[in-house]
């Protein structure tokens, strides 16, 4: 035999013994499929050898050698004997798929997924988003047993790595995956993750307990005896099956104890623990009592797990007493199935069921996840996890990266916008352009779990009301509304001062003439900036304040005008810019029915944006009649007025000839700059243009035109000429 044929014969054997311990709690398991795996895997990984110069086939047999002690479902074994083909091999998802089914391809597939996830550099709270990201990308309870199996055999072989691998793999896994472990109620994986964990990071603490466990091992193991023997006897005489377990003190929760409680090695190590496992549930309260006979138990050290289970189904009996010699002892009763529950937690419940799994029952060990994880729990870590899982359950986030490896957890549905006001306030109010995982994307695009964000800024960039139809965290919605409120603010100024200089002058009052300042505080306004906001607004009238300055006498009857007055004069311009400066500052037109110039129009007074021009049928305008104050009575400038002017905002990477095809473009479309602005800081160019086009037919056209031109990334009308500056 060759050296490679005496080990596939080795390997032969070890799955045969792994088939034959199969059959035995899953008769209908697939053993046909699960040889096919076992072939697959060994060929694919046959040129392979690990660090410690074994083959790599030993890593996933073994892992599978863990799934079969756990007692999973065949369709699980197979994928851990393939859940690192697809990653280290030559074999493609889609031919596991082909060759193994859907279900197992998902599952491969997951695991692979979850390698993916890139290592971070440890803080405790970038390990609890881990954790949840972790968890967020898991489809099936069954992925994240694979990954402990995984897990295990390499902390199990992790000696041969070089030092700087083993100490981020062993940090990893204390970090990440034995709390996990703990929160799924995998006991047994969780306290052999730890203790490896222990091994590798802590060598001579691991040594010296390791030491004073063997120097007492003797006398424990006598001392349990001596309370065991007693126990039996009587259990024995009243005819009840049960077997004793000696329970293993692990080295990391001895140091842990010692470490949090700060009592010596002895105090700990030496409180005795036994379990008495019996078969059927009356008969743990048959033990209790025989027990309770022969010791004398310790006040209030009773619990009745039993009868009233912990959230996570834990079920058992727990006391303490007075043994032999004096010594404490600490003593587990409970049946066989509680005792599976409580050291494979979850996955003894998604053991292996006959019958085939439906997917709604998948849906409900998903649910039985979530609710195992929100349960509270004493120790601080876990604590805050869950506050964090119970604001928002995991399946309503995403993790996303930063550039540096940050990690940020954000509402299901974040784009780029939210991200970047996660980040700090000024980028995401100067966000311009965002990539994901290096491509550029729209900054209403959703993110996905593990993308990798960066945001691109731009002074000249603000915050539009568009942004707040797609932005989903309350952050960026609070900020991005403030920064419109702060901007309408200003434009409510500009008009009110507009406004007010115009109607004085009606009357011969020059603006600047006027105590504006005692005039506010008349009127209670706290600073004239709120004044001349409030009649921008058309809170406050004009009308009240010629009151005030001016006497009744030398009134005009007919202040309402003012209004009508700003817009004659408007309308009196024979110049289209004029009109255009107008339409920035206080004239907008309704969005709900797009006026265009020749249609019949009228006017509302509106908080904040003006003066609005409704369309004399749009449905709106019957609503908003019904305050004939706010009314104004407005016509198109002129007949002659053929033109009507716009301001657009253009971005685009910055090439040469960008400014001279746009304008091109636009002269030859029968339309013409008024007035440019632009703006290249970065490797973006911004420009906002004032064009003049006939109709809203002209505009779409032209704009058209130009968002199709090299280079160019968006072209928007400018409502509001603070939006670009
Ligand atoms: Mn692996």
């Amino acid at each position: 035999m060759t050296i490679e044929a005496r080990i596939l014969h080795t390997y032969d054997r070890v799955f045969e013994g792994l088939l034959l311990r199969i059959g035995r709690y899953s008769p209908s398991a697939n053993i046909e499929l699960l040889r096919a795996a076992y072939r697959t895997a060994y060929d694919a990984h046959q040129s392979q050898t690990r660090q410690s110069g074994e083959p790599y086939f030993e890593h996933p047999l073994e892992v599978a050698k863990i799934l079969v002690g756990l007692k999973m479902d065949y369709q699980t074994i197979a994928a851990g004997l393939l859940h690192d083909v697809v990653e280290d091999t030559n074999i493609k998802l889609a031919d596991i798929k082909r060759d193994f089914g859907e279900e197992i391809a998902i599952l491969v597939d997951g695991v692979t997924k979850i390698s993916g996830l890139k290592p971070l550099d440890f803080e405790q709270q970038q390990a609890e988003n881990f954790r949840k990201m972790l968890l967020s990308v898991v489809r099936d309870v069954r992925i994240i047993l694979i990954k402990f199996a995984d897990r295990l055999h390499n902390m199990r072989t992790l000696g041969s790595l070089p030092e700087e691998k083993r100490r981020r793999i062993a940090l990893e896994t204390r970090q990440v995956y034995a709390p996990l472990a703990h929160r799924l109620g995998l006991a047994k994986i969780k306290s052999e993750l730890e203790d490896l964990a222990l091994k590798y990071l802590e060598p001579e603490i691991y040594e010296e307990l390791a030491r004073k466990i063997n120097e007492r091992k003797d006398q424990r193991q006598e001392d349990i005896r001596l309370i065991t023997k007693p126990i039996r006897d009587n259990i024995v005489k009243a005819k009840i099956h049960a077997r004793f377990e000696g329970r293993a003190k692990h080295f990391s929760s001895i140091h842990n104890k010692m470490h949090n409680r700060g009592v010596p090695f002895e105090e700990i190590y030496d409180l005795l623990a036994i379990r008495i496992i019996v078969n059927k549930v009356e008969e743990c309260y048959y033990a209790l009592g025989i027990l309770h006979n022969l010791f004398k138990p310790i006040d209030d050290s009773f619990k009745d797990y039993i009868a009233k289970p912990k959230p996570n189904n834990y079920q058992s009996i727990h006391t303490k007493v007075i043994g032999p010699g004096g010594k404490k002892y600490e003593i587990q009763i409970r049946t066989e199935s509680m005792h599976r529950t409580a050291e494979e937690g979850i996955a003894a419940h998604w053991r292996y069921k006959e019958g085939k799994i439906r997917e709604d029952d998948l849906d409900k060990q998903l649910i039985w996840l979530r609710q195992i994880l929100e349960q509270d729990e004493d120790d601080a870590d876990s604590v805050s996890f869950m506050e964090n899982l119970k604001i928002n359950l995991f399946q309503d986030e995403v993790f996303v990266y930063t550039p540096r490896g940050d990690l940020y957890k954000l509402p299901i549905g974040a784009t780029p916008i939210d991200f970047a006001f996660a980040v700090h306030t000024e980028v995401g109010l100067h966000c311009r352009i965002a990539k994901v995982n290096g491509t550029v994307v729209p900054i209403s695009e959703k993110l996905k779990s593990g993308d990798q964000v960066e945001i691109i800024t731009a002074n000249s960039q603000t915050p539009n009301k568009d942004w707040l139809k797609f932005v989903v965290t309350s952050r960026a919605r609070a900020k991005i509304k403030k920064f419109l409120r702060d901007l309408e603010l200003e434009s409510s100024i500009a008009l009110g001062e507009e406004m007010l200089t115009k109607s004085l002058s009606a009357y011969g009052i020059k603006y600047k003439d006027i105590d504006l300042g005692e005039l506010s505080a008349k009127l209670k306004f706290h600073n004239e900036k709120q004044l001349l906001a409030s009649i921008g607004y058309g809170d406050t009238k004009l009308e009240t304040i010629i009151r005030k300055i001016i006497p009744e006498e030398k009134r005009i009857k007919k202040e309402k005008s003012a209004f009508v007055r700003i817009l004659e004069r408007a309308r009196g311009s024979s110049s289209g810019i004029r009109v255009a400066g107008m339409d920035n500052i206080m004239i907008n037109f309704g969005k709900c029915c797009n006026p265009v110039p020749g249609e019949p129009i009228t006017g509302i007074v509106t908080k904040g944006r003006g003066i609005v021009i409704h369309l004399n049928n749009c449905k709106n305008l019957i609503k908003l009649m019904q305050e004939p104050d706010r009314i104004v009575d407005v016509s198109w400038a002129s007949e002659n007025m053929k033109r009507f002017i716009v301001g657009l905002s253009i971005l685009g990477e910055r090439r040469k000839k960008f400014l001279s095809e746009v304008s091109e473009t636009i002269n030859a479309n029968d339309s013409s700059i008024l007035d440019v602005k632009m703006n290249s800081e970065t490797s973006l160019f911004t420009c906002a243009l004032t064009i003049e086009v006939y109709d809203l037919d002209h505009l779409q056209k032209l704009i058209g035109k130009i968002k199709r031109l090299p280079g160019v990334i968006s072209v928007e009308r400018i409502s509001n000429r603070n939006h670009v500056e």
